[in-house]
């Protein structure tokens, strides 16, 4: 999930799950402590804040799965926490369990219907809790699996184009903070539709697997590849330069020409034209950079394909 810690191998973990990193928020040093010990020695990590406030920032700053926040806190108590973190985009589906030293029906329903997802009650019971993290992890798993079907383009495993144009949302307010301009590379197999037609569907579909790995392979693990429809991709490149992003390119042009393809008895080689363009800083979308990179692009296919164009 969030992080990744290796295989777990204690009998003690959580069998059957990754392991996730959980946001502990309680103000007495002892329960945080316990708290602590309890849910690093199931095999997660934790992120440790001494009240509300801590724990909001917190959670702004770190990526988390599962919170286990103390209702009675100073500064924010628990619920005013959980209200925050409903109220900003990135933590606003987290899995919540809040602890309570109450138990009259009537707080619990407050809470629930307050955004917390579940209780654990003071005196806590190791075991109990241990079972609401499991609880919880089914549901964070679901979560992401969803997500990530809802983003990815199932063949190739790129970004389909609506995540592509969130990632890009993403990488614009980045640029417009650091002042740094980065780019955009389109890119079309050559001759794609001459591939289908000798080797076959399933031989296409096995070079565009190919592509895509080829491209994951090429470039940083924070650039973004999406399949912007058939064979044609394009890449976002946070804080680069176009002449940089031209590196990339022809970088990746090599690439993908090395690429011996096969499928069932077929094996072939393929091309790809790429065009490059650069998105200001102060850009609001990433749309010019994008028509400019497409008409590179064509220039690309037009002066005889397997080249790299930059935008004018
Ligand atoms: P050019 O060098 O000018 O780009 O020529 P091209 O043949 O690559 O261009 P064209 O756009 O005419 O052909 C794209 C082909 O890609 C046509 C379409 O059948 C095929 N295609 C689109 N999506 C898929 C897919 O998911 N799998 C396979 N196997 N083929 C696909
Ligand atoms: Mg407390
Ligand atoms: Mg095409
Ligand atoms: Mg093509």
């Amino acid at each position: 999930m969030v992080s990744h810690s290796g295989p777990l191998s204690n009998e003690n973990t959580v069998r059957g799950f990754d392991a996730m990193q959980v946001l502990i928020a309680e103000d007495t040093l002892l329960m945080r402590s316990m708290l602590e010990e309890w849910i690093t020695s199931m095999g997660h990590t934790v992120l440790l804040a001494k009240d509300g406030e801590e724990a909001v920032e917190l959670a702004a700053r770190e990526p988390f799965d599962i919170a286990v926040i103390d209702w009675e806190m100073p500064k924010r108590n628990g619920m005013e926490v959980v209200n925050r973190l409903r109220a900003v985009a990135r933590t606003a589906y987290s899995h919540i369990i809040l602890i309570t030293a109450h138990d009259e029906a009537s707080r619990l329903i407050s809470a629930l219907e307050g955004g917390a997802d579940d209780f654990i009650h003071k005196p806590i019971n190791p075991a109990e809790l241990m079972a609401r993290l499991r609880a919880g992890a089914r549901i964070v798993e679901m979560r992401q699996e969803i997500l990530r079907l809802a983003n990815t383009d199932p063949l190739t495993g790129a970004l389909n184009r609506r995540a592509f144009f969130d990632r890009g949302e993403e990488f614009l307010a980045r640029a417009r903070r650091t002042g740094i301009p980065f780019s955009v590379v389109v890119s079309d197999i050559d001759h794609f539709k001459r591939i289908n037609d000798t080797h076959g569907h399933a031989a296409g579909d096995e070079a565009l697997r190919r592509f895509a790995a080829t491209c994951r392979a090429a470039v940083r693990p924070f650039d973004a590849l999406g399949r912007m429809g058939g064979e044609e991709f394009a890449l976002l490149l946070p804080d680069m330069a176009l002449r940089d992003a031209r590196c990339a390119a022809e970088r990746l042009r090599t690439a993908v020409a090395d690429v011996l393809v096969e499928s069932g008895e077929a094996s072939f080689a393929m091309t790809v034209s790429l065009g490059a363009a650069q998105v200001r800083a102060d850009a609001t979308s990433i749309e010019p950079a994008l028509a400019a990179a497409d008409a590179a692009l064509y220039r690309a296919k037009a002066a005889g394909r397997n080249r790299v164009e930059l935008a004018e």
